[in-house]
């Protein structure tokens, strides 16, 4: 029988307010389900205000009580019957975090896998919750922990991601799926046996790491709002439902900016070339997804498909005549920042300056490391903030003509100023950068250059099509 992996996220797990919707939804598959799930939405910020902040042990004790408090308060809305029968269960595993208790007010005892192990914990009670929520409409269900069926994590260039030779062998060697498996999300174990989890959002990572181990169908991501946009629908108002996008689309929009889906969701779909689809969880049926993210061809009619945003970009600029000639150092740059565990998100170079992307947090750090070699070559380091950097994604971006001119084009019109561009180094993003006081109206006159000329049905209109007589050449 075949198997779909869903993923079901924080945002639809307000209080108890989507259950009917959740059991709905699993009802409406015919084939094995493998369910991976989010903490309930806030409690991962709860866990780590627990073991991030100094605090006494009133303190802990009055924020466990609210964390348990809520679940109680999640079941009992949804059926007293239900908090009845199987609070006692959700109360024991909530025992394991309360262990915790002490060592959480002196801090310093807590090893990073103990870090991690309670970080997690939001998971792992959403999941057993949901295990009962399943049992108590009838429903066949088994919660497995990624403990237990051996979810393995591995470092990555300072972040954790599945081991996926190693995962795939214990999934198929552990794991005998019943109709309805329950797994929660966000992390694994390491090699050593520690917690370790995947970044904030992992829990899409997860379940497409799931879904590939296991070879399923698709990976389907119920969320509480439509799937992917045209542009940031908080900013244009415009902006509409992306039905369609290519993994390498769906990877790009996710690194650029979109918040939709965590950034490295669609590597394990893309070597598994399992479909994502992405639903919306105020219409439970499985026929409607929102956006589909596949090995989809290019649409020559409409080859941009998005445009996201980000503010999380600033630029260290090292400027100096004969920088672009010097060998090795930009190299030099990159291994320093690495050494100090600074992401360089992206680089642009010129003859007389190097202009290095990063995100925010990491801008004053990156300065005061590159100070370092400061010298003959680099005259001066400046930081550039308050920036945001757009992204147009869409397969075929570099091989239309015209697509560049008709964005610059409609910056331009609005005057607004470009500082920096990139244009070639993926295969489907043009990206560039303006002042944050000017991103709202150049998302809203790029996005209305690009898009207002779709008919309603999202489809390109006639006049579009005669007017520019475009023909795609891949
Ligand atoms: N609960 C984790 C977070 O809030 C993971 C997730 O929601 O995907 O980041
Ligand atoms: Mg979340």
């Amino acid at each position: 029988m075949e198997t779909h992996v869903l993923k079901i996220g924080g945002s639809v797990l307000r209080g108890s307010h989507h259950f009917q919707s959740i059991i709905d939804l699993t009802k409406s598959y015919n084939s094995l389900l493998v369910i991976v799930v989010s903490a309930f939405y806030g409690q991962t910020n709860l866990m780590l205000d627990l073991i991030s902040s100094k605090q006494t042990p009133e303190q802990v004790q009055t924020k466990l009580k609210g964390v348990s408090n809520e679940l109680w308060q999640i079941m009992n809305s949804y059926h007293p019957d239900f908090a009845l029968k199987y609070w006692h269960k959700i109360a024991d595993r909530f025992s394991i975090l309360e262990s915790f208790k002490d060592r959480l007010s002196e801090k310093a005892t807590l090893s990073q896998g103990e870090y991690n192990f309670i970080l997690s914990f939001g998971e792992r009670l959403s999941s057993l919750l949901l295990s009962y929520l399943f049992k108590f409409n009838n429903l066949e269900c088994e919660e497995r922990l990624p403990e237990n069926i051996g979810l393995i994590g591995k470092k990555q260039s300072g972040n954790f991601v599945v081991d996926y030779k190693s995962t795939r062998k214990n999934l198929q060697a552990t794991t005998e799926f019943k109709k309805i498996t329950i797994i929660p999300g966000y992390y694994g174990l390491d090699h050593q046996k520690e917690i370790v989890t995947f970044g904030r959002g992992g829990t899409d990572y997860s379940a497409a790491a799931i879904a590939y181990c296991i070879k399923a169908k698709t990976l389907d991501i119920w969320k509480d709002v439509s799937g992917f946009m045209t542009t940031d629908p908080r900013l244009v108002e415009e902006a509409t439902n992306v039905e369609q996008l290519s993994y390498q689309e769906a990877a790009e929009l996710a690194y650029f900016g979109a918040e939709i889906l965590h950034q490295r969701t669609v590597e394990p779909a893309q070597l598994g070339k399992i479909p994502i689809r992405i639903y919306d969880i105020h219409q439970p049926y499985q026929s409607q997804y929102k956006t589909i993210i596949s090995e989809s061809k290019p649409d020559s009619y409409q080859v941009i498909k998005s445009i996201s945003c980000s503010d999380d970009f600033s630029i260290l600029q090292l400027q100096g005549a004969g920088i672009g000639i010097e060998v090795g150092l930009l190299g030099k740059i990159c291994h320093l920042l690495a050494k100090g565990g600074i992401n360089v998100k992206s680089v642009i170079t010129a003859q007389t300056s190097i202009n290095i992307l990063l995100s925010n947090e990491d801008i004053d750090r990156a300065r005061t490391i590159c100070r370092r070699i400061k010298g003959n070559t680099i005259a001066a380091i400046r930081s550039i903030q308050q920036i945001s950097l757009l992204a147009a994604i869409g397969e075929g971006i570099t091989t239309q003509p015209g697509i560049a001119s008709r964005i610059f084009g409609a910056l331009a019109k609005k005057q607004i100023n470009v500082s920096a561009i990139s244009f070639g180094a993926s295969r489907v993003a043009i990206y560039f950068i303006v002042d944050r006081k000017d991103k709202a109206q150049a998302l809203e006159s790029i996005h209305h250059e690009l898009f207002h000329i779709r008919s309603s049905n999202g489809s390109p209109s006639k006049s579009f099509l005669e007017r520019h007589d475009f023909e795609f050449h891949a």
